[in-house]
């Protein structure tokens, strides 16, 4: 579905990605790993437009999507539900799901693509009339997730989404990520949460220093000698 390779991305002149390839088939869940500043929101950033890779090429189903504005590529089928958890705060829960349609051929469905989201997460249903900022940490993280959804997308790109949230949380936004697999959704997922990550991807990528250093699927990477040192503290 996704297949970059070989790309290189500065910020002015500092190189931030060296030579990375990485492939997502879809309905798979794709793990990024790596510490911070290792490059991969700046992955994600590439993907969607909103960084030039200098070098190396971006295909999605197919069709080369490099240096395409990001409009098109949202257009084409990717969603960016970046990290941070910003819902419009003065916004109902309802408004900011209808924000994610804006796209003309998903405004026309949005009543769907609504219960859809509904279905996935009942407690937006509960709540659809309330300020998102009434909302809790982890009800945040849900709308956000929610609104990149309305877009109906065929991926989905997730950056940290249990970053600052409760254990009981963390684990009901894993569960959810599964579910959207399981229901043919393909997601390409950053998480500090090395292990709870790997547990539910279909195949991983540890970034380092701005390179892919290993590739596998989850379970292999959860027994990788280098990745258990590194990221689980074993
Ligand atoms: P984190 O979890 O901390 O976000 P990350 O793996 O997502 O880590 P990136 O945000 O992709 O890392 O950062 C990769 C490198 O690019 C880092 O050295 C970072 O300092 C640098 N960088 C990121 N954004 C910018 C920017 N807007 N301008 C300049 N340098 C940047």
């Amino acid at each position: 579905m996704l297949e970059i390779k070989n790309i290189d991305a500065f910020y002015g002149k500092t190189q931030a990605l060296y030579d990375v390839s990485i492939r997502v088939n879809q309905a798979e869940i794709v793990a990024l790993i790596g510490s911070n500043g290792a490059g991969k929101t700046t992955t994600l950033n590439a993907i969607s437009g909103l960084l030039r890779p200098a070098s190396g090429s971006i295909e999605f189903l197919g069709e080369k999507i490099t240096g395409r504005k990001t409009f098109s590529i949202v257009e084409k089928g990717i969603c960016h539900i970046p990290e941070g958890r910003r819902p419009f705060a003065d916004m109902s829960v309802r408004e900011n799901l209808e924000m994610g349609a804006y796209l003309p051929r998903v405004w026309k469905n949005r009543e769907k693509a609504l219960e859809q989201i509904f279905a996935v997460f009942p407690v937006l249903e509960k709540k659809q009339n309330l300020l998102a900022r009434a909302l809790s940490g982890g009800e945040q993280q849900m709308l956000v997730m929610g609104r990149g959804m309305m877009s109906n997308p065929k991926l989905c790109m997730i950056d940290e989404p249990s970053s600052g949230l409760a254990p009981i949380l963390i684990a009901e936004i894993f569960r959810i990520v599964q579910t959207l697999r399981d229901q043919g959704m393909t997601i390409l997922l950053i998480e500090q949460n090395v292990r709870h990550s790997l547990e539910i991807a279909d195949r991983g990528y540890v970034i380092e220093n701005g390179r892919v250093v290993l590739e596998g699927k989850g379970k292999d990477l959860l027994g990788d000698d280098m990745v258990k040192k590194a990221y689980l503290g074993l």
